[in-house]
């Protein structure tokens, strides 16, 4: 007889679990409560839904995510390779259309005979149908969550952010010039809006003075180091933007050779073009300040027509290290897995990857053999060791994590070459590792 098994979640870490079950011939029954119900952040009717950047950050494997990419491709990754039929031109970057994407996705599963996508909310954590596999994500919605924090003991949470999108057709194409930093990629992916020293200075000011979404809907937050909101970022320093979001090196202006004190980078949301990112531009300025400030103080958006405006969102994970086995159950529960943001792995490419670690243990789980974990070289294995505390320094509380060289075991010895050097070691190391890994 056919084994099934029940996810809960349709997002990325779900999907990506939904397919390595099914490809392995085990049936599926995928709930997702959209579209009859969506958190604050989701829009789109489909599974498997980017909710803010709609990019897989950078496919160049000298980065550990990008050796994520290559590792999640080896695997047979949904995600991975949806992403690489829909991805738009972003330098180095693996950016997609969200849209198309998603479709993408979705379609896939639902021409999978073993997987079975419920539309409806899961308002009681499922007991007594076998193994389940949680996978609702950040935003999960409040009676689960709920239930999530009687069990896990406590709910940790920070928050995180979402950067408006503009229509391309209200950029000013006499102020912005197309160019990807280092010319990477076809060289000329990205919009850049030039700011010189005073225009600078006076958007910063803006930002500081201007409204924020009331503090008590956002009680003492604490966010993401990786996804600052800008005007936090203003607050820690006047050129805290100029060498972050806003670092203009690489892209000099190429009607003078200049480079701008900073640029506003702007990267496509779809094929065509019809949309654009502010990168980095997360915020939580009120949606009326976000039009004032951003039209009137950046320069080529003076008539910009915002299709999505930025927004702010709590964020919820367990303390996987201690509530977690290493096979991604729960100690208390251990019929019930966990996978995706829920765990405290950050990003849709990590969450897509805990997924597919979440469902090949339940993989071993039903076939009664002990948790194969991933080698710990690899980018999958530090992303296991994330998970498990043991990339961890002592002392330190578990926060959630990007996969990062830091996660990784230590190289053996001196490595000639300075950073690049090392992350080029990591990858070679990695490579040999996966090896026995991939079934
Ligand atoms: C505001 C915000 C911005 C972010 N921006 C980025 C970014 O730019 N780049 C990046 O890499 N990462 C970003 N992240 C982080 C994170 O990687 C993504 O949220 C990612 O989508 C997490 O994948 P997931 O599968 O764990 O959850 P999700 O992709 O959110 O999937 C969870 C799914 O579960 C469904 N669901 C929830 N509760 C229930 C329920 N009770 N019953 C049935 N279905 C339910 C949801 O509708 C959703 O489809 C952001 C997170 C937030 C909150």
């Amino acid at each position: 007889m056919t084994q099934r098994v029940t996810i809960v979640g349709g997002g990325l870490a779900g999907c990506e679990a939904a397919w390595r079950l099914a490809r392995a011939g085990v049936a599926v029954d995928l709930h997702e409560m959209k579209p009859g119900h969506r958190s604050p952040a989701h829009v789109l009717d489909g599974l498997c839904e980017l909710v803010c950047s709609n990019s897989l950050r950078s496919d160049n494997p000298g980065n550990a995510v990008g050796l994520l990419h290559e590792e999640l491709r080896r695997l047979g990754s949904l995600v991975l390779a949806a992403a690489d039929e829909t991805r738009v031109p972003a330098g180095d970057a693996l950016a997609v259309d969200r849209e198309r994407f998603s479709r993408l996705v979705g379609e896939r599963l639902a021409a999978h005979p073993l997987v079975r996508v419920i539309h409806e909310e899961v308002t009681r954590l499922p007991t007594g149908q076998g193994l389940v596999l949680l996978a609702t994500g950040p935003l999960t919605a409040d009676a689960l969550a709920a239930e999530l924090q009687t069990l896990a003991g406590g709910r940790l949470a920070f928050y995180d952010a979402i950067a408006p999108i503009v229509a391309d057709e209200s950029i000013d194409r006499t102020i912005a010039y197309a160019k990807s930093r280092y010319d990477k990629g076809a060289g000329a992916d990205y919009l850049n809006l030039p700011l010189d020293r005073d225009q600078y200075r006076a958007f910063v000011a803006a930002l500081l003075a201007g409204q924020k979404v009331a503090a008590h809907d956002f009680e003492a937050p604490r966010y993401f180091e990786g996804c600052l909101p800008i005007e936090v970022m203003a607050e820690r320093g006047e050129e805290v933007l100029a060498h972050g979001p806003m670092k203009p090196v690489g892209l000099e202006d190429p009607r003078t050779g200049l480079r701008p004190h900073a640029v506003v980078q702007l990267r496509r949301e779809d094929a065509a073009g019809t949309a654009w990112n502010l990168v980095g531009f997360q915020t939580r300025l009120t949606w009326p300040e976000q039009r004032r400030i951003f039209r009137e103080f950046l320069p080529g958006l003076a008539a910009a027509e915002f299709l999505r405006l930025g927004q702010v969102h709590r964020n919820t994970f367990v303390e996987a290290p201690r509530v977690l086995s290493a096979d991604l159950s729960l100690r208390d529960r251990p019929d019930l897995f966990l996978a995706g943001q829920l765990t405290g792995v950050e990003g849709y490419v990590e969450s897509a990857a805990c997924g597919h670690l979440a469902a090949r243990a339940i993989l071993d789980r039903l076939a009664g053999r002990p948790f194969r974990a991933p080698p710990e070289a690899t980018a999958m294995g530090a992303l296991h060791r994330h998970l498990t505390g043991a990339a961890r320094p002592p002392g330190t509380e578990y926060q959630p994590s990007n996969v990062i060289y830091a996660l990784f075991p230590p190289l053996p010895g001196r490595v000639r070459g300075g950073k690049e050097g090392r992350k080029l070691a990591h990858a070679e190391r990695a490579r040999r590792e996966i090896e026995p890994w991939i079934e």
